[in-house]
């Protein structure tokens, strides 16, 4: 097993109130979390509060879902990472899939928003992956070249950063990658990642795999050296799944 922390990420999207986010923390922290792996939980914008205070001093980090490109200013609706680091928020999903199809986002805005995490000191998990046209034409590789260029213009890759592969035809639809796939999009993520921030930095940065599969094939994922944990999403909403992960990310005991 590979020096990284295994990181596994729950993704709540549009679910759980305040007070049901809350007492699904609570149950996830009377459940042992394994040492050795981290673990996150990104409720929706209004259950941040919540969730983070029965979080507050315990392992388990506070995620949020995203974060709006500006600093600040008259942008109706949206939420700066300045509000999200108050909240104690520690990581948080950047280009997640579904918004990049249901909003557009791309490229420099994602940049833009991982660059306004890296000023208030929270770790970005930037999204990519291909879609089922774009992986049956054999671009798999280039498309997450393309994704990649988003870390571009940064001297310095942002303090935290992971990144999860979420093939996007997995996504939300029940269908898995194979272990084999996983690792081979994972391990050429990690060369695209050599190729921008250096081979010390990409050796420590976490990839994680997105997608259903957990934890139905867990154990034959985390198997994976490149794969470094999961980023899920139906499968958070319940403790008992979402708790196996963490003991199935640790690896035999
Ligand atoms: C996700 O949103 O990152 C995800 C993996 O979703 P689901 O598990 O619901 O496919």
């Amino acid at each position: 097993m590979s020096a990284r922390r295994r990181l596994v990420v729950a993704n709540w999207k549009m679910h759980k109130t305040p007070k049901e986010g809350a007492a699904f923390a609570e149950e996830i922290l009377r459940r042992r979390v394994p040492e050795g792996v981290d673990v996150a939980l990104a409720p929706a914008f209004p259950a941040l509060e919540s969730v983070g205070r029965v979080l507050a001093g315990t392992r388990v980090l506070l995620a949020a879902q995203d974060v709006f490109r500006e600093a600040s200013g008259a942008f109706t609706g949206e939420v700066s990472a300045e509000m999200l680091s108050e909240l104690e928020v520690a990581l948080v999903l950047v280009g997640h899939s579904e918004r990049r199809r249901g909003r557009g986002e791309r490229g420099e805005e994602l940049a833009e928003k991982m660059r306004r995490l890296a000023e208030n000191g929270i770790a970005p998990l930037y999204c990519v992956g291909e879609t089922l046209e774009e992986r049956e034409a054999g671009r798999t590789d280039e498309v997450l070249a393309r994704q990649m260029a988003a870390l571009d213009g940064f001297a310095e890759p942002p303090p935290g950063l992971a990144l999860a592969y979420e093939p996007v035809w997995a996504i939300g639809t029940g269908r898995a990658a194979s272990p084999a796939m996983a690792g081979e999009a994972h391990a050429a993520l990690r060369r695209l990642l050599e190729g921008r921030i250096g081979r010390a930095a990409a050796k420590a940065t976490r990839i994680l795999y997105g997608g259903p599969g957990p934890p139905a094939n867990a154990r034959a994922l985390f198997g994976q050296e490149e794969l470094d944990g999961a980023l899920v999403g139906g499968a958070s909403l319940q403790t008992p799944r979402l708790a196996a992960l963490p003991r199935a990310a640790q690896g035999p005991e």
